[in-house]
């Protein structure tokens, strides 16, 4: 458990520094975020459309080229149809010359768009071929036209050549036609497979978005709710920047923190004003209990004036010895209750509880003589000390004594038991057999302001400010029972550990 001063103190020191922190933070606000999350998704959405958009344009350009290829195709198809009716019939070669020509026509016309889709090798290869091809039939056209001129076997040689060629340009462009019409199929099976590529693209980004939302929010909304738990506790400790960037929920952090800051500033004032108004309690009491020396002092005053001459050395010094030690007594007695009305800072020490439980009830020494109690205290000697503050822990033991001295009356009783608690807690209870708390106003009893006591007899506030100090200290305070024949209440403090637990602690045991 940390140091229940520290956490009393912490707030007012430290509340400027983490609000200068909170606030220091390169800012990212929740507004971003959300904007880069759908700016993310539009990214994607462009990212698709312009990738779709490329396909699209890809397969036109393949598909125009495709009915280029075939058109070519079918030419020196044509072409080679009219050079074997030459062979067969004897026909003339101006039809092989024209479709060579309408071939060579349909390549020059798409170059542009064929380059596209087409490597330059192959371009080359099919103007070449239909060079090569038409460069044949010119001459067997020639050889045709002066039959007397060629020698026999040098026409056959170009026959052969024309043939030979004719079918490599034929099997060459029917491959490119039947390599593009693959392409093209490729080209619309990704196509096809976009939108299914897209949707899942669109999850994944879609939950790592809401994911990331998610955690940015959720996070810092259960610290909040762990704050506020710890707030209802009362525990003030500010928050201290836990993430990188400053965003719209640092200002909630800054805003909390002033509200702690103020509620830590109020809760002193109550401590203190419920404080003020448990001195006017005990002040009769007081008032009563500086009257016996002050009384003893005129008395023996008087005595020495009236019989100084009479008296010997000694007996005057003893008489001057019972001025001083009544004035000694006196003096203890109002010192006791400065010490306790005292506004000052809240500090920790290893505290004797026993000891404290004594001092607290020496304080309203006389207001329990005045009620006509009687008063037991039971403290083991083996307590436990705690850590803590004195005054504020005395202040929690004097509202419950003094609560108990209220309920109880003349003849009644009060006990003030102290023991070791479960694993690490120490309690102190304080017990009356006065007439108890009516059911119906046990949920209230702990609000500040509530009282059933005439007024200005009781402020409604003693409960409400121990609770809160002991919470405070880390400990609790409860009403345990209550009924006719009296109440019982129960301070939870933590025992402050000895040097060796702590050890211990560290090493794991
Ligand atoms: P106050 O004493 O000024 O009224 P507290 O907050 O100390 O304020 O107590 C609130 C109310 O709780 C009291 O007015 C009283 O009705 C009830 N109460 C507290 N302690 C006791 C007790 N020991 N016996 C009976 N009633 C009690």
């Amino acid at each position: 458990m940390s140091e229940p001063a520290s956490e009393g103190t912490a707030p007012s020191r430290g509340v400027e520094e983490f609000q200068k922190a909170l606030l220091e933070r390169p800012s990212f606000s929740i507004r971003k975020r959300l904007a880069a999350g759908f700016l993310a998704l539009f990214i994607l959405c462009v990212a698709v459309t312009g990738a779709a958009w490329v396909m699209l344009n890809r397969l036109e350009v393949r598909l125009r080229f495709l009915e280029v290829a075939d058109h070519y195709t079918m030419e020196i198809q044509q072409a080679r149809r009219f050079e074997k009716n030459y062979f067969l019939y004897g026909t003339n070669l101006q039809d092989v010359q024209e479709h060579v020509a309408s071939a060579r026509q349909l390549l020059n016309a798409s170059g542009a768009e064929a380059a596209k889709v087409l490597p330059e090798r192959d371009l080359r290869q099919m103007r070449d071929h239909l060079d090569r091809y038409d460069a044949l039939i010119g001459r067997l056209s020639e050889m045709s036209r002066n039959p007397g001129a060629p020698a026999p076997q040098e026409k056959a040689a170009v026959e052969a050549e024309i043939r030979a060629h004719g079918s490599q340009m034929v099997a060459f462009a029917l491959d490119l036609a039947q390599k593009e019409r693959a392409n093209v199929h490729a080209t619309l099976t990704l196509f096809k497979r976009l939108p299914i590529l897209f949707l899942a693209a669109l999850l994944v980004v879609s939950v790592f978005i809401a994911n990331f939302l998610a955690r940015q929010m959720l996070g810092p909304l259960t610290r909040f709710m762990d704050t506020t738990q710890r707030i209802a506790h009362g525990d003030f400790t500010p928050i201290k920047p836990a993430r990188k960037y400053r965003d719209e929920f640092s200002n909630l952090a800054v805003a909390l923190n002033t509200m702690m800051r103020e509620l830590n500033h109020r809760q002193e004032v109550l401590v203190q004003s419920h404080k003020l108004q448990a001195v006017g309690n005990l002040t009769a009491g007081v008032a009563h209990e500086l009257n016996n020396p002050l009384n003893n002092i005129t008395l023996t005053a008087e005595m020495l004036k009236e019989d100084y001459p009479a008296l010997s050395d000694a007996d005057r010094l003893e008489m001057v010895e019972d001025l001083v030690s009544q004035a000694g007594r006196a003096q203890k007695i109002v010192r006791n209750l400065l010490d306790f009305a005292r506004e000052s800072e809240i500090t920790t020490e290893r505290l004797d509880v026993a000891e404290l439980l004594r001092k607290t009830a020496g304080l309203a020494a006389n207001q329990i003589k005045l009620s006509g109690a009687k008063i037991e205290l039971e403290v083991p000697d083996n307590l436990p000390a705690v850590h803590g503050d004195a005054q504020s822990l005395s202040q929690v033991f004097l509202n419950l004594l003094l609560n108990a001295l209220d309920a109880v009356g003349k003849g009644g009783r009060v006990k003030i038991a102290a023991r070791t608690a479960r694993a690490g807690y120490l309690e102190v209870r304080v017990q009356d057999n006065g007439h108890g708390i009516p059911p119906h106003v046990v949920p209230n009893i702990f609000d500040p302001f509530f009282t059933t006591k005439d007024k200005g007899r009781g402020t409604g506030l003693g409960l409400s400010v121990s609770l809160g100090i002991v919470r405070q200290h880390g400990g609790d305070l409860l009403l345990e029972r209550t009924s006719e024949r009296g109440s019982t209440f129960c301070v939870l403090l933590p025992a402050a550990q000895v040097p060796g637990e702590i050890e211990s602690d560290r090493r794991g045991e």
